[in-house]
């Protein structure tokens, strides 16, 4: 049977929505594959919960950067869930002015994260990368490999020459709306490869039209991305949908994800 996908969100804060159920029915609805990430591990059974009669809503085990210093003890729970989940995310490194400090810290979560996907192979990471696109590729090579580890940048707001090269090295990328309004997110969309190109919302933390964003935002994406790479809508929808079967087919996923 075949199953028709509206969309991509590689980046939603599920939990984070004051009604969790009514977004998952909303993408059940809607056919939008959401990938639901989470920013503590002690939210993973509950998003395990949520997700699980779901056909299109897909749980990620994470620990945010922005936490890895107050949760640095949770690494363990991480590590030992990673195990039965083939998303990783929220995870990462922040180097902006507030959490610059715990930086270190930060270097040893992840690591640690990084270490896991690597042992465990098949695993595909949404990676938060503010003020520290450099550092985060810079610990992708020292302990991945892209046979065993898919890193996709999240909002990834560095230099185009170090997207670049995260894109050679085997990075993908989920753009969501608010990087459209940049100068540096339209530079970015048009020099990454075509291959790599993903669609988030990272809602509920960005807007669209004076109201929060919902993962079904991220058809209009497509359109949007369309123009920029100056390519009919038709078929950039076609590149980011293969890119995100390709991305699905790493961790093992299928859909509909029934079978869970
Ligand atoms: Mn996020």
């Amino acid at each position: 049977m075949t199953i028709v996908v509206n969309g991509f969100d590689f980046h939603c804060h599920v939990d984070l929505f004051p009604d969790p159920a009514a977004l998952i029915a909303d993408c059940d609805r809607n056919h939008i594959v959401t990938l639901a990430v989470t920013t503590t591990p002690k939210a993973w059974t509950q998003n395990r919960r949520w997700t699980k009669r779901s056909n299109f809503v897909i749980p990620a085990i994470g620990l945010h950067p922005e936490l890895a210093d107050q949760r640095r003890a949770e690494i363990a729970l991480v590590e030992q869930l990673m195990a039965e989940s083939p998303f990783v995310g929220e995870v990462g490194l922040d180097g902006s002015p507030p959490h610059r400090r715990t930086l270190p810290i930060q270097k040893e979560v992840f690591s640690r994260v990084l270490q896991s996907a690597q042992t465990l192979g098949a695993r595909v990471l949404t990676i938060h990368s503010r003020r520290a696109g450099r550092e985060v590729l810079a610990s992708l090579v020292e302990h991945t490999t892209p046979e065993r580890v898919l890193p996709i940048l999240h909002w990834f707001s560095d230099s185009v020459a170090t997207a670049v090269e995260a894109a050679r090295f085997g990075c993908y990328f989920s753009i969501n709306h608010r990087m459209l309004s940049a100068d540096s997110g339209i530079s970015l969309i048009k020099s990454l490869p075509a291959d790599r190109l993903l669609t988030e919302t990272d809602a509920p933390f960005t807007e669209i039209e004076n109201r929060k964003s919902e993962p079904r935002d991220v058809t209009a994406m497509i359109s949007r991305l369309a123009q920029l790479r100056n390519l009919p809508v038709e078929e950039m929808k076609r590149i980011v949908t293969g890119n995100a079967e390709h991305v699905l087919a790493f961790a093992g996923v299928s859909i509909p994800f029934s079978d869970r």
